[in-house]
C-alpha cells in the first residue's frame, strides 16, 4: 500500500488508533527545478527536509500497526505544515540560505505547487480521517519531525519535544512516558505550535476534535540506524 508522489501512504490496513504524519519526510525536488538553485550540499541539510524523520515514521508505522502519510516533496517547494497564507509556505530564504528558485515565482507556479503537492497530500489524509470517522474508529494524530541542533547560531540543548495545543492531556501523558534519565525533553519545545505557522495539528486535529500532537527529535540523534531504532522503540511505547 505505497503510493509515491505527493504522498507516500504506509500501513493503511493497520488497526492502531494512531495515525502518523510526516510532512517533511523527503528532500525530493523534481529535476526541472534544478534544485531551486540551491547546492546539493544544502539540499541534504535540514532546510530541505527533516533528517531522520521519515525512517522513524516508517519504523513506528510497522511497530504500531499504524497508517502513515509521508510527504513526497521537499518542504522548499511548498511546506505541507504551513497554511497557504503563511509567508513561509514557499520560502525565499531558509535560515541563512537563499532559495533562488522561489524568488518572484508567478501565480501559475504557486497554484501548480498547491494543486500537485499540497492539496493531494492533505486531501488523501482528510479522506482517511473521514473514512475512520464514518466507521466510528477512535483516532489520535501524531506528526513526526526533527529539528536542527544549531539554529541561527544558537545550540539547542533539548533532545526532543512534544508539541500540542488542544491535546494537552495526551501530549503530557506521552511526554511523561518518554522521560528517562539523561534525556532532556520538554512540552512545546524547541518552539510552539500555532495556527498561523502550523497546519497538521490545528486543521486535521484540533478543528476536528481529534487529539493531535507533534513529536520533535533533534536530528543528530536520528541520523543513523541505531538512533532511528532507539527513537522508534521509545515512541512506540510512549504513544
Ligand atoms: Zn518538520
Amino acid at each position: 500500500m505505497t503510493e509515491v508522489g505527493a504522498v507516500e501512504v504506509r500501513g493503511e490496513g493497520g488497526t492502531s488508533e494512531i495515525v502518523l504524519l510526516c510532512e517533511h519526510a523527503s528532500n525530493h525536488i523534481p529535476e526541472r527545478y534544478n534544485g531551486l538553485g540551491v547546492s546539493d550540499a544544502d539540499l541534504q541539510r535540514h532546510i530541505a527536509w527533516d533528517i531522520g524523520a521519515a525512517e522513524v515514521t516508517r519504523r513506528l508505522s510497522e511497530a504500531l500497526g499504524a497508517v502513515a502519510f509521508l510527504g513526497g516533496y521537499s518542504r522548499l517547494l511548498i511546506d505541507l505544515n504551513r497554511p497557504l497564507e503563511s509567508p513561509n509556505s514557499i520560502v525565499t530564504r531558509s535560515e541563512a540560505t537563499d532559495i533562488p528558485g522561489n524568488i518572484n515565482i508567478d501565480d501559475a507556479e504557486r497554484t501548480y505547487r498547491v494543486e500537485t503537492m499540497f492539496t493531494p497530500y492533505h486531501a488523501r489524509f482528510t479522506a482517511h480521517l473521514n473514512a475512520r470517522q464514518a466507521r466510528g474508529l477512535p483516532t489520535r494524530i501524531v506528526s513526526i519531525h526533527s529539528f536542527t541542533p544549531v539554529y541561527h547560531g544558537e545550540a539547542r540543548q533539548w533532545h526532543g519535544g512534544v508539541l500540542f495545543d488542544k491535546a494537552r492531556a495526551y501530549g503530557e501523558a506521552v511526554l511523561d512516558r518518554l522521560r528517562e534519565p539523561g534525556l532532556m525533553l520538554g512540552a512545546n519545545v524547541p518552539y510552539q505550535t500555532s495556527r498561523d505557522e502550523d497546519y497538521g495539528i490545528p486543521i486535521h486535529g484540533d478543528d476536528r476534535g481529534l487529539e493531535a500532537i507533534m513529536i520533535e527529535i533533534r536530528q543528530d540523534l536520528i541520523s543513523d540506524p541505531t538512533g532511528i531504532d532507539l527513537w522508534a522503540q521509545r515512541l512506540s511505547k510512549a504513544l
